[in-house]
C-alpha cells in the first residue's frame, strides 16, 4: 500500500512527538536477529558425521538407562525419591520400568536378607543382557548396620556382579544420581565390551 507524501510526513512527524521513554521500549522490542550457525562438524565433513558403531551403542546405551522399580528397605524410599519431579531423572533418560525383561539396570536399595537373596538372583538373571548393578547403601554394599545378623548378606556383591556402589545409609537423591552419573561412564569406557 502506497502511502501519500503528506502522511508519511504527518507519521514521521508523529513518531519524533512520541515521548523518549516510549522510543526506548519501541527499541526494545525489536526481535533479536539471530544467526543460524553451522554445527562445527558440518563445518568439517559437511553432511557427514563418522563415529564407532560400538561408541554410538554406548552412547545410546548410557543415555537411555531403565532401572528396575525394586526396593527393599529403607534406602528404596530415597530411590523412590530420586524417581520423582524434584530430582527429574527422565532429563537424563532414566526411565524406571516395573519388569525386569525391560530393565538394564538394577539398584539394590536396602537390605538383602537370605530369605531375599533367591529372588534378587531370580530377577537379575530374568533382565536382558548388557545389564548393571547399582548397589545403593551400606546395607547393600557390606551389610551395614546388620553385619552381625546371620540373616543379611553382608554385601549384595556376593550375590550378584555390582557395577557401582553408592555408600550412605541413606544415600541421598543426589548420591544417587552421581551413581547413574558414574554408571554413564562406566558403560562408556567399557564400549565395545559389553554383549
Ligand atoms: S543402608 Fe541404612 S537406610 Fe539403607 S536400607 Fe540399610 S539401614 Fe536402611
Amino acid at each position: 500500500m502506497e502511502v501519500s507524501g503528506d502522511v508519511a510526513e504527518e507519521t514521521a512527524a508523529a513518531s519524533a512527538e512520541r515521548p523518549e521513554s516510549i522510543r526506548r521500549e519501541e527499541l526494545r522490542l525489536i526481535p533479536v536477529e539471530v544467526d543460524a550457525g553451522k554445527a562445527i562438524y558440518r563445518e568439517v565433513l559437511p553432511g557427514i558425521m563418522q563415529i564407532p558403531a560400538d561408541a554410538a551403542l554406548a552412547l545410546a546405551r548410557s543415555s537411555s538407562i531403565w532401572p528396575m522399580t525394586f526396593g527393599l528397605a529403607c534406602c528404596a524410599i530415597e530411590m523412590i525419591a530420586t524417581y520423582m519431579s524434584h530430582y527429574d531423572l527422565d532429563r537424563f533418560g532414566i526411565f524406571p520400568q516395573a519388569s525386569p525383561r525391560q530393565s538394564d539396570v538394577m539398584i539394590i536399595a536396602g537390605t538383602v536378607t537370605k530369605k531375599m537373596g533367591p529372588s534378587v538372583k531370580l530377577l537379575y538373571e530374568q533382565m536382558p543382557n548388557p545389564k548393571w548393578v547399582i548397589s545403593m547403601g551400606a546395607c547393600a554394599n557390606n551389610g551395614g548396620p546388620y553385619t552381625r545378623y546371620s540373616r543379611v548378606v553382608q554385601g549384595v556383591d556376593k550375590l550378584i556382579p555390582v557395577d557401582v556402589y553408592v555408600p550412605g545409609c541413606p544415600p541421598r537423591p543426589e548420591a544417587l544420581m552421581d551413581g547413574f552419573i558414574a554408571l554413564q561412564h562406566k558403560i562408556m569406557e567399557e564400549r565395545g565390551k559389553a554383549s
